[in-house]
């Protein structure tokens, strides 16, 4: 079966279409700048790419070119739209309603516009794009795969936060998490290494979004994220923890609206904020090496956050068997992963600095006998996303 996987942003639209016998990438691309000036297709069958310049003004038109690109008769992949099996989607928010993925049926559709309100920004165009899909393939099964999903098994103890029970009850203002389908994902594979199903482990998902998860017995007990992907860690541009008493302070004192205080916490906080360098790790480690002192406190500050969290998972879960690194810099960034795993020797753990230099690759980097051991582990949520709508379409069709 050929799956295609649809992830929709408000301005932007990346899929990938598998052919689930040997789980090959047959074509991949990118829509930028919905509903915007210079809209654009960047389409890639295996190795080469196509641009397609057009008025893109929606959704449904960024589907149909996509559609269109991948059945054209020069740089399509597929003959006709029959060819693609299934259509799986990436669902930012699927609050306490989902605990796993799921067929897109009108209660389901009807349930992910219930959960707008806890996701405002990323939920409207994931829904805008299961719309699109089913005007235009209607005939085609398709799935819908939760950020949030994963960590529906975190106790209560560790998704409640210590405010008026009602906000729960009234609006479930709780600790939902993200990055579920990785942490999902690199979590399985580690435990497949470690060949213990019931292995503690602690899973580090470190790109421009980053959170940690303690993930025992293959079920996720607590994660850095929160209500929204703000809190935690700090990342790119985002603040993480913070002591919320800051916001009436700063916007006092910079005369700042609640949504201007909001844009300061999402967009220029976290490692941007502290180096004013970048928000692109590469950029900072850069700024670092030729002695910006900001930039270090930056990258200082990045690791010790993740140190820390590392320590208290390691208590949530009455220690751990395996530390995972992946997403971007934790794929990538030899000196970060040996940053935050100094101060972890009271962990047993100790790297072997050669493999600890390999990047983007899947490769254990602790020395052989370390009582806790350290995996770098490539994520692929497309693909993840591909299998669960394989397995769902192939559950309908019995
Ligand atoms: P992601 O969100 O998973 O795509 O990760 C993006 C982040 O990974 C960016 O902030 C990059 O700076 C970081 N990254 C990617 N490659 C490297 C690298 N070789 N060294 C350090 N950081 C990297």
């Amino acid at each position: 079966m050929k799956a295609l996987v649809i992830n929709c942003g408000s301005s932007s639209l990346k899929y990938q279409l598998f052919d689930m016998a040997d789980e090959s990438v047959l074509a991949k691309g990118l829509v930028e700048r919905i509903g915007l000036p210079g809209s654009v297709l960047i389409h890639r069958p295996g190795d080469s790419k196509v641009e397609i310049q057009e008025e893109i003004p929606n959704h449904d038109k960024a589907i149909s070119l996509v559609l269109r690109a991948l059945t054209d008769a020069g740089h399509g992949v597929v003959k006709n739209l029959a060819e693609i099996g299934c259509v799986g989607h990436r669902v930012v928010h699927g609050g306490e309603t989902f605990s796993g993925s799921v067929a897109i049926t009108p209660a389901v559709m009807e349930a992910l516009k219930a959960n707008i309100e806890l996701a405002p920004l990323h939920n409207p165009p994931n829904i805008m794009g299961i719309e699109a899909c089913a005007k235009l393939m209607p005939n085609t099964p398709q799935a819908g795969v939760f950020d949030t999903a994963f960590h529906q098994t975190m106790p209560a103890e560790a998704y409640i936060y210590a405010l008026p029970y009602e906000y729960y009850e009234r609006y479930k203002v709780r600790r939902y998490g993200f990055h579920g389908t990785s942490h999902r994902f690199v979590s399985q594979r580690a435990a497949e290494l470690l060949g213990a199903p019931d292995a503690k482990i602690i899973t580090c998902h470190l790109g421009n979004g980053a959170s940690v998860a303690a993930v025992k017995g293959g079920k996720s007990v607590d994660t850095s994220m929160g209500l929204t992907p703000l809190e935690g860690l700090a990342m790119g541009t985002r603040s993480g923890d913070i002591d919320p008493a800051i916001l009436e302070f700063i916007m006092g004192k910079e005369g700042l609206t609640i949504g201007e205080m909001s844009g300061v916490l999402n967009k220029k906080s976290g490692v941007l904020g502290i180096s004013g360098v970048s928000s692109d790790f590469r950029d900072i480690e850069t700024a670092a090496d030729g002695g910006n002192q900001r930039a270090k406190l930056a990258l200082d500050r990045f690791a010790y956050a993740v140190r820390k969290y590392i320590g208290a998972y390691a208590a949530a879960m009455d220690g751990a068997d395996a530390i995972v690194f992946t997403a971007g810099l934790g794929e990538n960034s030899a000196p970060m992963r040996a940053a935050i795993c100094a101060g972890l020797t009271f962990l047993g753990i100790e790297l072997e600095p050669e493999k600890n230099s390999r990047r983007g690759e899947e490769i254990e980097i602790t020395k052989a006998g370390s009582k806790t051991r350290v995996f770098v582990i490539p994520t692929n949520e497309e693909l993840v996303i591909a299998r669960d709508t394989v397995a769902i379409a192939e559950k309908a069709e019995q």
